[in-house]
C-alpha cells in the first residue's frame, strides 16, 4: 500500500471522504489494533451489516490483518435472515449501520438474540470511535499477529442461499479472494492510473473482491458513488471523479443508460468495467460500449463459492464474445463441463454442468461438511449448478441452470428459502416459488400457494407476511392460489409448468 503513497485509494462520495493509500493504510492499522485491543482472536467472527461506506472497506482490511473472519451480512436482510447468519456463524462482534432507508438495523437487532454475539457497535457512535483506537496495542503487536497468519486461513464468510435448506456460509481464505481480485484487475489491465466506480454492494464478492481487492492490488482508486445503487449518482460519480472503469449487473447498466438519455453526462473517461451476475442483452452491451465509452468492458462469470470469478472476457474480445460467452478460464483455474448424470466430461459445444477447480474454490461451507461434500467433489471440483458449454477456443457460455434459482436484477433468489418461509404461515398448506419473465428485472418472484380450505388469505396478505421478515427482493411480486400443483408421475412438482402458467397469469388474483 505504501508503494502508491499519496495516490488516492478510496473515495466515498456520499460521506465526502477521501483517503490516499498512506491514509487508508494508517486507518486500517488503527482499526486492526483496536480489534486486537478488543480481544479479537484469529478465527473469531466479526460481522458487518451496512450498506456501502468507508468503514466497510476499512473493516474488510482490518479484519484480514488480524486474522478474524469477516461475516458479510446483506444490508437487505430482515430479522429472520440476520438472526440466522449471526447465529450460524457464531459472530462475537457485529459492526452495524444504525439504519438505512426502510431498514432500522438498531430496532431489528433488539428483536434478535444470537447466542454468541457479545456486542454490536453502531457506526458513528462512541463505541465505534473506541474500536478504532489502539490503546496500548502497538504497531509491533499487530505485526506479530500478522506474521502468525497463514494465507490458507479463512477470513471471510458470505451467506449464499441454496436449493436445499437454509443459507450456507461460503468460507473464503486470504489466498482465495486476494488472488482472485488480483487476476480480475490484471484482466481489466488496471494500473495506478485507474479509478474504478463501484456501485455494487460490498457484502458480495463483486464489491469486496472485484472492487476493493482488484483496486488496492494495482494501486487503483475505489470510487464509491453512494450507499446503494442509484443510476444518477453513479453517472455523477463517473463524471466528477473521471472514472476509467465501472461495474454493475446488467440491470444497473440498463438504468444508467436510461438516466444518460435524460441528462447529458460526460462519461468520456471510461475505458473498461465489469458486467456480471446475469447475461447481458446485446443492445445494452452495444450502448455500453458506444454511449458509455466502455470499449474494453469485460464480462465475468463465477459464484461466491469460487471467490468469485472463474471466467472472464478479455478487453479485446469482440461484441459477440461479450454477449454470447462469459469469456475464458482465469489463470490457475480449471473449467470442465460434465454430464450431470454420469459426471463424464462432455465434448466441446455440448452442454453440461460447469465445474471449477483451483486456488479459488472456497474452503467449504461454514460448519456444514455435508453440503460442502455435495458441492465440491473428491477431485476438488466445485459443481456450480450452472449449465454451460465450452467452444474449441475455450470460451464458456452459460446456457441455463441445473439448480433451482431465480436471478432478479442480479440478486440470486432461491425458491426453496422462500417456500420454507411461506410454509410457516398457518393458513398456507403448500407453496411453490418460481421465476417469471420481467422486463425490468429479467425475472421476478412468483409464489403459487395452496391455502387451507376456507382461508381468506389473499395475495396482499401473503406479501404482508413477508415484509420485514425476509429481504424485499425475495417478497413475491406475484402471488397466485391454486388447488393442487401440476405433478409428474413420480410425485415431483412440475415447476416449469407453474412458470409457464405464471407467465400468463394475471398477478395477484385468487381463483
Ligand atoms: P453468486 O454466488 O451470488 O455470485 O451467484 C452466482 C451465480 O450467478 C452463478 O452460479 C450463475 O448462475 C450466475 N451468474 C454469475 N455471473 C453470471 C454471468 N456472467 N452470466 C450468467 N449468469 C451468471
Amino acid at each position: 500500500m505504501r508503494r502508491f503513497g499519496s495516490r488516492e485509494a478510496l473515495v466515498v462520495r456520499h460521506q465526502q471522504l477521501r483517503y490516499t493509500f498512506e491514509e487508508f493504510d494508517d486507518a486500517v492499522d488503527l482499526l486492526a489494533r483496536g480489534l486486537l485491543r478488543r480481544g479479537i482472536e484469529v478465527g473469531d467472527r466479526v460481522g458487518v451489516w451496512s450498506p456501502n461506506c468507508a468503514e466497510w472497506v476499512l473493516l474488510q482490511y482490518a479484519t484480514a490483518k488480524t486474522g478474524a473472519i469477516l461475516v458479510n451480512v446483506n444490508p437487505a436482510y430482515r430479522t429472520s435472515e440476520v438472526e440466522y447468519a449471526l447465529t450460524q456463524s457464531g459472530c462475537r462482534l457485529l459492526v452495524s449501520a444504525p439504519s438505512f432507508k426502510t431498514s432500522d438495523y438498531r430496532a431489528m437487532l433488539t428483536e434478535v438474540a444470537p447466542p454468541t454475539l457479545e456486542e454490536t457497535v453502531f457506526l458513528g457512535s462512541e463505541p465505534w470511535a473506541e474500536l478504532s483506537s489502539p490503546g496500548k496495542v502497538s504497531a509491533g503487536d499487530l505485526a506479530t499477529r500478522q506474521r502468525s497468519l497463514d494465507p490458507g486461513q479463512p477470513i471471510n464468510l458470505q451467506y449464499t442461499s441454496g436449493t436445499t435448506g437454509f443459507p450456507k456460509g461460503a468460507t473464503l481464505s486470504h489466498r482465495n479472494i486476494l488472488n482472485n481480485g488480483f487476476f480480475v484487475g490484471e484482466w481489466c489491465r488496471y494500473t495506478e492510473q485507474d479509478r474504478v466506480c463501484v456501485p455494487v454492494p460490498f457484502y458480495h464478492c463483486f464489491g469486496m473482491v472485484l472492487g476493493n481487492l482488484a483496486c488496492t492490488s494495482h494501486g487503483a482508486t475505489i470510487v464509491v458513488p453512494g450507499p446503494a445503487f442509484e443510476a444518477g449518482a453513479v453517472l455523477a460519480a463517473v463524471e466528477a471523479e473521471r472514472c476509467t472503469s465501472l461495474y454493475g449487473v446488467p440491470t444497473m447498466f440498463i438504468a444508467e443508460l436510461e438516466a444518460l438519455d435524460a441528462a447529458a453526462v460526460d462519461l468520456g473517461s471510461l475505458r473498461t468495467g465489469i458486467m456480471a451476475g446475469a447475461p447481458c442483452p446485446v443492445e445494452t452491451m452495444k450502448r455500453v460500449m458506444s454511449d458509455m465509452h466502455m470499449t474494453e468492458v469485460t464480462i465475468c462469470y463465477g459464484m461466491t463459492e469460487t471467490s468469485p470469478v472463474s471466467t472472464q472476457t478479455r478487453v479485446d474480445d469482440d461484441l459477440d464474445k461479450r454477449v454470447a460467452t462469459v469469456g475464458r478460464t482465469h489463470p490457475h483455474v480449471e473449467t470442465k463441463i460434465v454430464d450431470p448424470e454420469t459426471g463424464a466430461t462432455v465434448p466441446r459445444g455440448v452442454s453440461g454442468e460447469v465445474c471449477t477447480r483451483g486456488y479459488s474454490v472456497m474452503i467449504g461451507y461454514w460448519n456444514d461438511p455435508q453440503r460442502t461434500a455435495e458441492s465440491i467433489d473428491a477431485g476438488g471440483w466445485m459443481h456450480t449448478g450452472d449449465r454451460g458449454t465450452m467452444d474449441a477456443d475455450g470460451y464458456v457460455s452459460i446456457v441455463g441452470r441445473i439448480k433451482d434459482m431465480i436471478i432478479r436484477g442480479g440478486e440470486n433468489v432461491y425458491p426453496r428459502e422462500i417456500e420454507e418461509y411461506l410454509l410457516t404461515h398457518p393458513e398456507i398448506v403448500d407453496a411453490q416459488v418460481v421465476g417469471v419473465p420481467d422486463a425490468r428485472f429479467g425475472e421476478q418472484v412468483m409464489a403459487w400457494i395452496i391455502a387451507r380450505p376456507g382461508s381468506s388469505l389473499d395475495a396482499e396478505g401473503v406479501r404482508e407476511f413477508c415484509r420485514g421478515r425476509i429481504a424485499h427482493y425475495k417478497v413475491p411480486a406475484h402471488v397466485a392460489f391454486i388447488d393442487e400443483f401440476p405433478m409428474t408421475v413420480t410425485g415431483k412438482v412440475q415447476k416449469y409448468k407453474l412458470r409457464e402458467m405464471g407467465t400468463q397469469e394475471v398477478p395477484g388474483t385468487r381463483h
